[in-house]
């Protein structure tokens, strides 16, 4: 159905067959000169920004060790993603707490071990870290509009209003903070590159306010994530995204350019893993019906969550490529009915395929390897390899 070149290079598939051929499924195998190669990428199609790399897309140690081995910082959402981080980075200028909904006690925790910026956008938050992390850059996260045109949305839930960042920003200043700057993720997986322009239109309104009527002059603007990774729906590629921002933030900022943040996750690691599972059982619920149920043995529950909604489409590729195909439902192997993968899409899949097949999940890097339960119905975590 997919064809597997445009996704693995023939050297990379063949070292991945004999990398993988006789490990237990299911697993995630992780190319780490892939995302080693993404880095490169990235750095040089924005070669003014400074990247922060969001350890929940892919916390895998040997992947935060060469990141930060290539000098990336780190973007940290919790007190645990710090510990794991402290291994490969000394520096905690390195790091910031990206997180807006945190504990203060969590907060303190990382001012003790000298993180000294914080992403907030609420009032009491604020408060929290100017109580728990005196003096520190603050930066307010903003809610952006055009998120229905990401696969995965991380609006509602993060962010506030411009006027809201704004009377933050000013809270900041007040209460001893160091304000920073703006923050915004455009929604994971963003095909529509216009999201970046609203929103670094609303972060060059803020800063030309702020300066003009409080004399605050913020230094920064996060991005967030949003590149793309490769699935079935087609993207623009990181060169044009990343041309299409540059202009958007010269349009708005000229020479005067402030320090700028990117978050990337999924665009990093996602191409980097294959996630290979086993055919369990092939069956069909009536002696005449046409679409046959496909049940393997990786599903929502280990690895495979960011099918919640048929959000995220994997390209699949099977042993049995090839032959001729017909329409799957293919589901997972808990006994929960929530976990069926695809079912709204129809995938198309070799009607030869039979228990003991192969089925390989590309671009599974990301949002996968812990995004998943520890024991639902006992079938334990999807185990990750390096290679
Ligand atoms: C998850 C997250 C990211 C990474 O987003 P991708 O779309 O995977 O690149 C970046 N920043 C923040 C604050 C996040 O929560």
């Amino acid at each position: 159905m997919y064809n597997r070149k445009d996704y693995v290079s023939d050297s990379d598939w063949s070292r991945f067959l004999e990398f993988s051929k006789d490990l237990p499924t299911p697993n995630i195998v992780v190319n780490l000169n892939t995302i080693k190669k993404n880095f490169i990428r990235l750095q040089s199609s924005f070669p003014y920004a400074k990247i922060y790399y969001a350890i929940k897309a892919n916390p895998g140690e040997p992947v935060l060790k060469m990141l930060a081995e290539k000098g990336s910082n780190f973007d940290i959402a919790s007190r645990y993603e710090l510990d794991l981080i402290k291994k490969f980075v000394d520096d905690p200028n390195r790091l910031s707490y990206g997180n807006t909904i945190k504990k203060a006690a969590d907060i303190k925790y990382f001012y003790e071990n000298g993180i000294r910026m914080f992403a907030t956008d609420s009032k009491d938050d604020l408060k929290n870290i100017a109580e728990n992390a005196p003096g520190s850059r603050v930066y307010v996260r903003i809610l952006v509009e055009n998120a229905d045109t990401a696969d995965w949305p991380l609006s509602r839930k993060f962010g506030c209003h411009p006027d809201m960042a704004y009377d933050l920003l000013v809270l900041a200043k007040q209460l001893g903070l160091n304000p920073w700057g703006i923050s915004f993720h455009p929604g994971s997986q963003q095909r529509d590159i216009g999201a970046w322009n609203d929103a670094i239109a609303k972060a060059k309104y803020l800063f030309h306010s702020l300066e003009e009527e409080e004399g605050i002059r913020l230094q920064m603007i996060d991005m967030g994530g949003g590149f793309p990774a490769s699935y079935v729906d087609p993207t623009n590629d990181l060169e044009t995204y990343a041309s299409e921002i540059t202009r958007f933030l010269t349009e708005d900022f000229g020479d005067e350019l402030p320090e700028i943040i990117l978050e990337p996750g999924r665009s990093l690691v996602a191409d980097s893993g294959i996630l290979t599972s086993e055919v369990i059982l092939c069956s069909r619920k009536n002696n005449t019906a046409l679409t046959r149920w496909v049940y393997i043995d990786a599903g929502k529950f280990n690895g495979l969550i960011e099918t919640l909604d048929e959000c995220i489409k994997y390209a699949l590729v099977t042993t049995k490529d090839g032959d001729k195909e017909g329409e799957v439902i293919i589901a997972g192997p808990t006994c929960d009915s929530m976990d069926v993968m695809y079912e709204n899409t129809r995938y198309k899949l070799p009607i030869t395929l039979k228990q003991g097949d192969r089925i390989y999940w590309l671009s599974t890097g990301a949002y996968t390897s812990t995004y998943a339960s520890v024991a639902f119905n006992g079938f334990p975590p999807i185990k990750t390899y390096y290679m």
